[in-house]
């Protein structure tokens, strides 16, 4: 693969990309308060990042609604000018001593009830309706479970019986589960290398040996933020290398294309592939950490570990997805995306080397997206018939504040996709 190679299929593949942003235009979601949401987020900074907190810290406040409403009041007075009629409306009435706390009622029962489910499957029951309903379009679902860092051994715990619980969930048609890494020790962080990577290893072997043995379920670990890749490499590294079974294909990992030697990831994991003898699934995400990779970097005089100009980002996702799918003999790929245009570089890609012929190839490939902002390109995909899988996180509102800021963050602040979709 060369970057010619690259530009040329960026260049075939416009057109097919065109076709598909219409298409989602018309597929996109009608009018709802999370798009006003997004919208309002997506116009104003400061704003949005005062929303942010707002979000943040209301599932701590315990649904007091005194203390919804001074936190409201604190977060949000001086922007009120810029929300939109019935919100203004709503603020002014706020002052109203009495009227104010059944306000702080209705907000929480907004974002509860309108927002939040927009992103978050609440319940196992929920999850298995989704896939039931999505089978019918070739479209599977892959759980996730939302929560914070684990800071003690128990919460960890918790998490792996969750992850082993979902891998049971095959004959619901719930063929994938989706595992943070983070969650797997409590001290997961370089500063706790060694004993971190020893523990990670322990935990993360066992649960490969009962999604391959057990329940024939696929398990990938997420990427979260930059400080934990290298850690996170190396135990999943080692942990495929040790199980090296025969066309056992169970196993996953992210990789971050905004990262600038996310090459070097994808190089490792085709290389530690070839060598077990059997495939590793990749998925390919841009990243979800971009504003905080840039703001650490940034406060502690480091480089920058991300890109910092989009297109170099969707040009990488596009590097790497062409060299993954040259290696499709060693890579079970699967791109995850929301934008047309990467999609239908993914597509061309797949075209140009005769995938989309080969059966082997695509009864392991599947286009991700995310439940709820990624339902225009499900649709999408799904006309075209081809193969995608619905990442679907699940949990309580609480578990999913900081999963829901980040839909957000990740969809307003940086020349997003998605934004452009909902800001017409
Ligand atoms: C199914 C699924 C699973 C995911 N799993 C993970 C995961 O495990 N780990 C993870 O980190 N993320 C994950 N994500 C989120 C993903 O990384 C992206 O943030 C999200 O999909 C938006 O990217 P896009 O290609 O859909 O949209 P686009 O609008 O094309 O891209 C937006 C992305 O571009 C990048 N970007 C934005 N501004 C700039 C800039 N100025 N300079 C350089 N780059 C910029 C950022 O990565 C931003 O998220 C997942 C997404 C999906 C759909």
């Amino acid at each position: 693969m060369t970057e010619n190679d690259v530009v040329l299929l960026e260049e075939k593949s416009k057109p097919m990309a065109e076709s598909l942003e219409r298409v989602m235009r018309e597929l996109k979601p009608t009018m709802s308060l999370t798009i006003m949401l997004l919208r309002l987020a997506g116009k104003d900074k400061k704003l949005r990042s005062k929303l942010l907190e707002f979000i943040d810290v209301m599932p701590s406040l315990g649904g007091n609604r005194k203390k919804i409403r001074n936190h409201f009041r604190m977060y949000m007075d001086e922007h009120r000018h810029r929300f939109p009629v019935p919100y203004k409306q709503m603020l002014n009435v706020m002052n109203i001593p009495v009227v104010s706390l059944w306000c702080a009622g209705v907000m929480e029962w907004v974002i509860k009830n309108k927002f939040a489910p927009h992103f978050i499957i609440k319940d196992k029951d929920e999850l298995f309706e989704l896939s039931s309903l999505y089978s019918a379009d070739n479209c599977g679902v892959m759980a996730d479970f939302l929560g914070e860092k684990v800071l003690t051994k128990k919460e960890s715990e918790q998490f792996i019986r969750k992850y082993q619980e979902a891998m049971g969930w095959v004959d619901r048609g719930i063929v994938h589960v989706s595992v943070k890494p983070s969650s797997l020790y409590p001290f997961f962080e370089p500063e706790h290398y060694s004993l971190a990577k020893r523990e990670a290893e322990v935990t993360l072997y066992g649960m490969f040996v009962s999604a391959f043995m057990q329940y024939n379920s696929r398990v990938t670990l997420d990427a979260e933020h930059y400080a934990l890749r290298d850690l996170t490499e190396d135990v999943f590294c080692q942990v495929v290398s040790e199980l090296k079974i025969s066309g056992c294909d169970n196993f996953g990992i992210a990789v971050q294309a905004y990262l600038k030697d996310s090459m070097g990831s994808a190089e490792r994991f085709v290389g530690v592939a070839k060598k077990r003898g059997a495939p590793l699934m990749v998925r390919l995400v841009k990243g979800a950490y971009w504003d905080t990779e840039v703001e650490i970097a940034n406060q502690n005089g480091w480089s920058v570990p991300v890109f910092e100009n989009k297109e170099e980002t969707d040009r990488n996702f596009n590097r790497i997805a062409l060299y993954l799918l040259e290696n499709s003999d060693y890579i079970r790929f699967y791109p995850a995306t929301h934008n047309p245009k990467s999609i239908a570089f993914v597509y061309t890609a797949m075209n140009e080397l005769g995938l989309l012929n080969n059966n082997e190839f695509m009864n392991n490939f599947a286009y991700q997206v995310l439940y709820g902002l990624g339902e225009s390109p499900r649709k999408a995909l799904a006309q075209m018939h081809l193969p995608t899988l619905v990442y679907a996180p699940m949990g309580n509102l609480m578990e999913g504040m900081s999963y829901f800021a980040r839909r957000i963050l990740e969809n307003t602040s940086n020349e997003g996709f998605l934004f452009t979709l909902v800001d017409e």
